[in-house]
């Protein structure tokens, strides 16, 4: 059974339908890519499956169960978490810090720290717990927020358009990181506008065009360079 499933998915602003009966679907450990142009829709089906954006029509199933998922606190309590394109640091505050404001409460630094440490070294995310946000470059900022993501031990991790602010050599590292959480059951969806970087991480696409799904393809067999 599909981890995540949307079911003819519709949300509109106005006049405007920013996702349109969108239908797709994510296995245990599947890498999922949605791709598509600025506007196609890509953020607010997103937003729709971490709870920030409610639906006006469709139905979204989660490890074979409906679900509403109406606050990013519902998601979280099913096992989504998500990497956002612009990033939520407290600039002024240490990594650890920052983490540690996004645990639940009660939760006791210490044991962070030790689970921060066994959490990088196993998915060889290079991370000074204890340096402050403002000097860190943005691919370190990313591992920051993938880090305090993987804390939260998610089921499906959505990543927006994350490989913008990095080097080829960290795109490489975060490819690495993912494969090895999809090959522990972790499902992923990874959202980009370009068909290039998915080529080679990920086997199912689905393209969404103007608020629908215009195709499903597999990335590793198009030819064409967009
Ligand atoms: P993408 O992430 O693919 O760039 P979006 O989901 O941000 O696409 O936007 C899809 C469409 O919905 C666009 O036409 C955008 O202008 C519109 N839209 C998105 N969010 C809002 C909003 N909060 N209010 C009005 N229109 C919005
Ligand atoms: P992204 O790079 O994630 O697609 P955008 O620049 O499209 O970001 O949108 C930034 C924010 O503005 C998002 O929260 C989106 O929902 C909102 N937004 C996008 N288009 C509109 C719009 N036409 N009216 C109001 N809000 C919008």
């Amino acid at each position: 059974i599909p981890r995540l499933k949307l079911v003819n998915v519709t949300k509109r602003y106005g006049s405007t339908v920013a996702n349109d009966a969108i239908s797709l679907e994510v296995m245990p450990g599947e890498i999922l890519s949605v791709l598509g142009e600025n506007g196609a829709g890509k953020s607010t089906l997103m937003k729709i499956i971490f709870g920030s954006v409610t639906p006006d029509e469709g139905e979204i199933y989660f490890d074979g169960r409906k679900v509403n998922i109406s606050s990013p606190a519902d998601a979280r309590e099913l096992g989504i978490a998500m990497v956002f394109q612009h990033f939520v640091l407290f600039e002024t505050l240490t990594a650890k810090e920052n983490i540690l404001l996004g645990m639940p409460e009660g939760t006791d630094p210490k044991e962070l720290e030790k689970e921060i440490i066994e959490k990088s070294r196993h998915y060889g995310i290079e991370v000074d717990p204890n340096a402050i946000v403002n000097d860190l470059s943005m691919g370190e900022r990313q591992r920051v927020e993938i880090l305090r993501a993987l804390l939260t031990n998610p089921k499906l991790l959505i990543l927006d358009e994350p490989t913008s602010v990095l080097s080829p050599l960290a795109l490489q590292a975060l490819f690495k990181t993912l494969r090895q959480l999809s090959s522990e059951g972790v499902s992923i969806i990874f959202i980009t506008h370009k068909l290039n970087e998915i080529r080679e991480l990920s086997k199912h696409c689905t393209v969404i065009r103007s608020g629908e799904v215009a195709a499903n393809i597999n990335p590793q067999e198009m030819t064409e360079q967009e």
